[in-house]
């Protein structure tokens, strides 16, 4: 068993994204299974080397370890390990090159929005173009790389937390980017690239997400790895306010607790409590792991009392 947590550093890890780590460090630990961290730092105008550095001293103030040394994506991008899938998906014929601008989806999308808040469903204006066409256009602008999604392509999997889950990713979706127009890996590619190269059994993860595996389970198919990992996809934690933690970065800040003195357990106890382990009382990460099963986990979003953060962290 091997299970990973896979932040990017954006900004500092805030409630939310510990409850992940934790969550997904107790899977590994209660099946006596290895844990690592990947570093997701693709998007290099967003990331910051001190958020790196502060990932690591949250997650060992939380008690937290890992087991082999941390992938970085930047790094695993230089190696060459994105081109390489895409040079697979080329040859196999999944591919082709996207002109259009974001604005252009948009525009050309029947719906104003998917049902997710990655993009609307892409319309396809591009899937047609000959390659006289699509050399003529390459003149003037870089393509993005698509990935081609047949009509009907119905994908099924069976999700840790939230049970059996079906999308229609051609009439939910559409054909999705694996190579941005700026050469980068997108997410979705680069995820499955590196879980697979990882090794990777247990993918735990927010519910945020859920909707991006059927895509990442189409791209497991298409690079030839015929056993993708098993998701479990946690329900977020809310605030009162129905606004997710993670939205509120700041004022729930791992570093913020850590430097201000709080006890680690206080904040372990809070976000075992948001996730079926307990009442809220002080705990260690390691006493927990005797405890954690998936069945425990709320299948509903989580909200986070104001009563339950001045007690925990003695936030007002
Ligand atoms: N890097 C992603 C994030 O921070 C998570 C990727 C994943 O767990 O698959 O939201």
């Amino acid at each position: 068993m091997r299970g990973r947590f896979a932040p990017s550093p954006t900004g500092r890890m805030h409630l939310g994204n510990a409850r992940s780590a934790l969550l997904g460090w107790l899977q590994a630990r209660a099946a006596g299974g290895a844990f690592l961290v990947r570093v997701e730092d693709l998007d290099r105008a967003r990331c910051r080397p001190e958020h790196v550095q502060a990932l690591w001293d949250d997650l060992r103030w939380l008690g937290l370890d890992w087991d082999e040394p941390p992938l970085f994506q930047s790094a695993r991008e230089e190696a060459g390990a994105y081109r390489e899938a895409l040079e697979q998906l080329t040859r196999a014929g999944h591919l082709y090159p996207c002109f259009c601008t974001r604005a252009e989806v948009a525009r050309a999308a029947s719906a104003p929005h998917g049902p997710h808040d990655d993009g609307p469903r892409y319309p396809g204006t591009c899937a047609q173009l000959s390659h006289a066409q699509a050399a003529e256009r390459a003149r003037t602008r870089t393509p993005a790389l698509r990935f081609r999604v047949p009509e009907g392509t119905v994908v099924r999997f069976e999700d840790g937390v939230h049970g059996p889950v079906v999308q229609d990713v051609a009439a939910a979706v559409g054909d999705f980017v694996v190579r941005r127009n700026d050469g980068v890996a997108s997410y979705q590619l680069a995820v499955v690239v590196d879980d697979a190269a990882s090794r990777i059994t247990h993918v735990l993860r927010g519910d945020d997400l859920l909707h991006s595996t059927p895509r990442q389970l189409l791209l497991y198919a298409a690079l030839g790895h015929a056993l993708p990992p098993a998701f479990a996809h946690v329900p977020l934690v809310l605030g009162e306010d129905g606004k997710r933690l993670a939205k509120r970065e700041g004022a729930f800040a791992i570093a913020e607790l850590r430097e201000r003195g709080l006890p680690p357990e206080r904040v372990v106890g809070l976000l075992a409590a948001w996730s079926g382990l307990g009442g809220g009382s002080p705990v260690s990460a390691a006493s927990l792991a005797t405890r954690f099963s998936l069945e425990r986990l709320p299948r509903a979003p989580v909200t986070a009392l104001q009563s339950q953060l001045e007690t925990a962290l003695g936030w007002s």
